[in-house]
């Protein structure tokens, strides 16, 4: 990445040396993101990260052709899905207790007019699986013409996205969720999907989204896809391990502890194997946060995007979850450098922060 920031500073629209050298760069990284996405090279749109490929993948599904296309998503998606469908007037489907998508309701919301139908590979709160291939068989069914669009940015550490995703249409990730720079992602369009652009001018990745690209931020992520492919099957199994012990822990040693959604015990299938997502009865996420950060423990309520505003999850409400309830919810998020130490870190801090905090609420109260 340095060099390319460095030495190698050519834009690779150029003609001269320095310029072919980065669009060499560009097409070697567009043959290792394939790769790891399951996709030919030319399928690959680079773009500045995970809420423009999601914001690229709705409204150039629905701007294409008579441009009057609407789109449908679930209720668990991220912002940078939900916030476009809500422009487009789009339909939101309902999801279960356990965060998965109501299918029948997903029937009833298709039609003629739906151009896309967007469902997210893992949800970043909750870490919920989504049931992708069900999802498109639906959709090919009752809405032949429509794109489906998913959004895999929280799935790469943990899901074979090449496989999982294959019968999606559109793809997104994000290259920080998996150790890749910020600001840089990609959208994955399949050969004749109907997208129209949102950035044109200069007319790169064939037209897809103008703008210069990336060079140094889209070399990196292509070392980081390759780097978390190579090492997912070992370190899903040891952050699993880690994941599970951390959850035990916490619900073994705290009364009124709920684990969200479908437990992680309930098998490797249902949720990713990184996220442990709690609640605490009668705790304030807020305070919680505030005592565990002050113990060393970086933790968050909501998604993280979000948390600084601190208002209550849709994905919880929509997962039926009592706001009560979701007031004290937790997502401690390992990743690929967790280790046994982490987690008896967070063991050490919690139970005494959620007492403390239960016990000035009685004070109080
Ligand atoms: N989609 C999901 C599921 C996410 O978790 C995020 C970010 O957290 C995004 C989209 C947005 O990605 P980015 O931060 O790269 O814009």
């Amino acid at each position: 990445m340095t060099s390319y920031l460095d030495d190698e500073f050519g834009n690779p629209s150029g003609a001269h040396r320095m310029a072919r050298r980065a669009n060499q760069a560009l097409d070697e990284a567009r043959e290792v993101m394939a790769e790891a996405l399951g996709c030919a090279p030319g399928d690959v749109v680079f773009t500045g990260g995970g809420t423009e490929a999601d914001n690229l993948a709705i409204f150039g599904s629905c701007d294409a052709g008579t441009g009057r296309g609407r789109p449908v998503c679930s209720a668990v998606e991220h912002h940078a899905v939900l916030e476009p469908v809500e422009q487009r007037d789009g339909v939101v489907v309902g999801v279960d207790g356990d965060g998965q998508l109501d299918l029948d309701q997903l029937a009833s919301g298709l039609d003629e007019t739906t151009a896309v139908v967007s469902v997210m590979l893992a949800n970043n709160e909750t870490g919920v699986v989504q049931p992708l291939d069900d999802v498109v068989e639906c959709v090919r069914r009752h809405a032949p013409r429509a794109t489906v669009h998913t959004d895999a940015v929280q799935a790469m550490c943990w899901l074979d996205v090449a496989a999982l995703a294959a019968s999606a249409d559109l793809v997104s990730i994000s290259a920080h969720k998996f150790g890749g720079p910020k600001g840089v992602g990609a959208l994955v369009v399949r050969p004749g999907t109907p997208l129209a652009a949102r950035a044109v001018g200069g007319g790169q990745e064939r037209g897809r989204r103008g703008g210069t690209q990336n060079v140094a931020g889209i070399v990196a992520m292509a070392a980081a896809a390759a780097a978390t492919v190579a090492e997912r099957t070992d370190q899903v199994a040891r952050v699993r391990r880690l994941r599970d012990r951390l959850i035990e822990g916490i619900t073994t040693t705290v009364d009124g502890a709920y684990e969200t959604g479908p437990s992680a015990a309930q098998g490797s299938g249902a949720k990713t194997a990184n996220i442990a997502h709690l609640c605490f009865d009668g705790v304030d996420s807020e305070a919680l946060l505030f005592l565990l950060e002050r113990g060393g423990v970086m933790a968050s309520a909501a998604s993280s995007c979000s948390s600084g505003a601190m208002q209550s999850s849709h994905v919880l409400t929509a997962m039926g979850v009592e706001a009560r309830r979701a007031q004290g919810s937790l997502r401690l998020s390992l990743g690929y450098t967790s280790t046994d130490d982490d987690v008896d870190a967070v063991l050490g801090v919690l139970p005494a922060a959620v007492g403390r905090l239960r016990t000035e609420e009685r004070v109080r109260g």
